[in-house]
């Protein structure tokens, strides 16, 4: 298995760091996890898209730093099936169908059959789904207007946009990899990000494996990041995900 991170940004795009999306190449399965503009980036990956007739796209939630890059798709997409899953009308009261086709219909984009071959909506609910050999589990979240933590496999569990929860700590103990929001350095009480004083509280707590730092803030100047930076280096299990990082499992 193969993540990478296409966008690991939060909200605003920046010169470093593209908005939420990430690449997984399950061998069998090519996943992404939301489309930020990091998924202007698939220009890199041109040769591992090629290897795939069939795209799964999965949705933490609908805010437009996580939804922007699927009217980009189509550049890279537009001979394959695409399976779009996102929180629907058990979860939200909205189908993901209604909520992505407004989307991409006039007047904000030319129309959904523009992006691929075909495209299949599904709504996930908190029973999860499969894809393939692979177990997807869905977790609730702590965010306005609700998002959900998405957990593939034994590999990895995404939880992009969400205030400090247990229970997202309590998911990832078994994975290899937990990518999680940090917006600030010490708690702030936010109820949409987490700060990294809480990651690194919950990490020794839960005994979470490896923790990457995603969603960060963009307003982060050089001697945030430098501060961060020193504060983890002492915890060789957490690490600032940068854009184009690569896991491998
Ligand atoms: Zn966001
Ligand atoms: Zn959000």
């Amino acid at each position: 298995m193969k993540i990478i991170a296409l966008g690991s940004g939060g909200w605003i795009p920046t010169s470093a760091k593209e908005t939420s999306c990430f690449l997984i190449d399950s061998g069998e399965s090519l996943i992404i996890l939301d489309t930020g503009t990091g998924i202007s980036r698939l220009e890199g990956y041109v040769d591992l898209l090629n290897k795939y007739e069939e795209i799964h796209i999965i949705y933490s939630h609908y805010h437009l730093d996580h939804i922007i890059g699927l009217c980009y798709i189509g550049n890279w997409a537009k001979g394959k099936v695409i399976n779009i899953y996102g929180p629907g009308n058990n979860l939200i009261n909205r189908a993901c169908k209604d909520i992505m086709t407004t989307f991409l219909s006039p007047p904000y984009f030319i129309s959904v059959e523009s992006i691929g071959k075909r495209v299949n909506f599904i709504d996930y609910d908190l029973n999860g789904f499969q894809i393939g050999n692979i177990k997807i589990n869905i977790t609730e979240q702590i965010h306005t207007g609700k998002s959900y933590g998405i957990t593939v496999g034994n590999y990895l569990h995404y939880a992009t946009d969400t205030a400090l929860s247990e229970e997202t700590f309590r998911a990832a103990k078994d994975v290899k990899l937990l990518l999680h929001d940090c917006w600030s350095m010490v708690n702030v009480n936010s109820m949409d990000h987490t700060s990294l004083q809480d990651i690194i509280d919950l990490q020794s707590r839960f005994q979470v494996e490896r923790v990457g730092l995603i969603h960060t803030n963009p307003n982060w100047k050089d001697a945030d990041l430098l501060n961060i930076k020193n504060t983890i280096s002492e915890k060789g299990s957490i690490v600032f995900v940068e854009d184009e990082m690569v896991f491998l499992f």
